[in-house]
This record gives structure tokens, sequence and C-alpha cells, in this order.
């Protein structure tokens, strides 16, 4: 059987155990698609694969059963569709998010839009490893961004206001499933070692007396899953998206010039001086560091 091997060698076309098929998968940014994009994927799956289309865990559909001689033209296909060929190798995969602020009462960032412009960036890129980025808009983290190489999560920092007097009812100790929050002398205080940012209690108090300040973007680096999963190291916090993206922009940079191949970025942060890559990125990015070292308002205490 000839086999188009340039186009087999690319990310995003997957030998299966018959070695007689390929699956082929999808560009997916975000996890998003529409129904047009989706009618046509359906139409491609009938034309070149068996008629079935199978969703991985990294938010893109993938379509089985393709015979090779047929896959430069399902690409052809898949780009006329808008949904190109994805990836799959040691390069920048599919970027996957939750719904973020479109969609989740729970959200502090817009985490859809912000995967998309990463996409758009790094999408595809040959790296030493691959490289899996990930986006949560809270610290309920529901697609795991600290188990990925690059995990990113919204967070917010309450602080209650002073303008008027908190009652002391505990609606927001109640809510606060960290134990973050008690009542003394009247009034409530926040542990900052229990709180994890969700923001959670902001929404909680009847009397609108706790707002969410300092809007930040959590950076991980060096997570994985698998067989030995790792929880990635926090980076940095910025504010902004453009310094989200600044930083990820070095954080490749130095992954692709310093990085050895075969074996997974958690594996290796320490030979490629994780803390002295901190240190100089943290000097880089205006305003980046903690969340403690931010907050110059009372937070909730007295
Ligand atoms: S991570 Fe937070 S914002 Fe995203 S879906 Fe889960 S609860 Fe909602
Ligand atoms: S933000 Fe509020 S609800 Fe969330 S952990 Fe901190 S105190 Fe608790
Ligand atoms: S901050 Fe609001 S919800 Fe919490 S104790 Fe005070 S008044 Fe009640």
């Amino acid at each position: 059987m000839q086999r188009e091997f340039g186009i087999h060698m690319k990310g995003g076309v997957i030998t299966e155990r018959n070695a007689d098929f390929s699956t082929v998968r999808i560009r997916t940014p975000a996890g998003v698609l529409s129904v047009e994009q989706l009618r046509g994927i359906a139409r491609i799956a009938k034309t070149y694969g068996s008629g079935e289309v199978h969703c991985t865990i990294r938010q893109t559909l993938e379509i089985p059963h393709v015979d090779p001689k047929r896959l430069k033209n399902i690409a052809k296909a898949l780009e006329k569709n808008g949904t190109p060929l994805g990836s799959e190798r040691d390069e920048v995969v599919n970027i996957i998010c939750c719904p973020g602020t479109e969609r989740c009462k729970f959200a502090n960032i817009d985490t859809i839009s912000l995967a998309k412009k990463i996409d758009a960036k790094i999408f595809g890129k040959e790296m030493p490893v691959k490289m899996r980025i990930a986006l949560s808009g809270c610290p309920n983290a529901c697609t795991s961004p600290m188990l990925n190489e690059i995990g990113i999560i919204g967070r917010v920092v309450p602080v209650r206001t002073r303008e008027r007097i908190c009652t002391g009812c505990g609606t927001c100790v109640s809510y606060c499933k960290e134990k973050a929050i008690r009542i003394r002398n009247g009034i409530s205080v926040l542990d900052e070692n229990k709180c994890v940012a969700c923001g959670v209690c902001v929404q909680s108090c009847h009397f609108d007396l706790i707002k969410a300040e300092h809007r930040h973007f959590l950076i991980t680096v060096g997570g994985r899953r698998g067989r030995h999963p790792k929880i990635g190291r926090e980076l940095l916090t910025v504010e902004t998206e453009e310094q989200v993206l600044f930083v990820i922009d070095r954080i490749i940079n130095w992954v692709y010039r310093r990085a050895w191949s075969g074996r997974l970025l958690s594996e290796q942060l320490d030979e490629l001086h994780f803390e002295k890559f901190k240190e100089e990125i943290m000097k880089q990015v205006p305003g980046a560091g903690t969340v403690v070292e931010k907050v110059s308002e009372p937070k909730i205490n007295s």
C-alpha cells in the first residue's frame, strides 16, 4: 500500500492498531466548534472514515478508520471546513479550557477567548517535548490545568469593603468550602493561608460587602497526567491577558531552547533551572508577583 508519507508524519495523523488505517485528529481551539463546522465534520467522517467521530480528552474530535491513501484529501476537506488537522506529537497540542465567564457562574476569567488567542499564537509549534496547555476559570480547576505542562487558573482576592459594616451574619462563612472565613468580634475575618482565591464568598454576601479584587491568572509549569501524574509548579501570577501571552511565549522559548526530547518536561524542571527561570521572568513582567504581595487593600479583616 502506497502511503503519503509527508502528511502521514504530521501531528494529528495517528496510525491505528491496525496499521492499514489512520485516525485524523482535528484542531479545535478551546474545544469550540460551530454547528456548520460540526455538520462539515460529520460529512467528512462519512466520506473518508467509517462514519464515526470520537471525542478526545483534549476537547478535540478525531475521525477514525481513514484510508492512509486519502490523507491528503481529508486534510484539504478539513482545512476547507475551517477545522484543520490537529496535533498529538512533540508540539503544542490542542489548547483546552472550561466555559469561563462566557457561561460559568464561578468563573473569574474569560477562558475561551484567551485559549483561542494562545492557539492563534503557538498551536502546532514543534517542541522537544509535548506541550499541553489548559485553562480553568477558577480554582475548581475543572480542566485540571495543574496536570498540564502549562496551566492557567483565574483567581480573585476577596476584599471586604469598609464603607458599610459587616453584620456578622456568617453567610460567607458557610459558602467558603476552605473554612477560610470566620466571625471574630462580630465581623468576618479571612485566613489568607486557607483562602484559594476562588471568589465564591464575593457572591454570597447579601449586603454586597465583599468585592473581587486583584483578578489575576496563576500560571503553573511542568504538570502531567499519565502513569506518574504530577502537579505543575507555580511560576507566577499576572493580571492581564497580554501578560499571560507574554509569559507563555517565554515558557515556550525556554523549553524549546533548553529541554531534552524523549523525556517529559516534568522530569526536567530542576535540570532546566526552573527556579532561575522563575526569577528571571518575574523581573520581565511588570507587576508580576504573588497575590499576597499585590494586596494593598484590607482583606476580610478588622
Ligand atoms: S473551573 Fe471554575 S469557572 Fe471553569 S467550569 Fe469549573 S467551576 Fe466553572
Ligand atoms: S475566595 Fe472566599 S470562598 Fe474562596 S477560599 Fe477564599 S475566602 Fe473562601
Ligand atoms: S461579609 Fe457579608 S456575608 Fe459575610 S458575615 Fe459580613 S455581612 Fe455576612
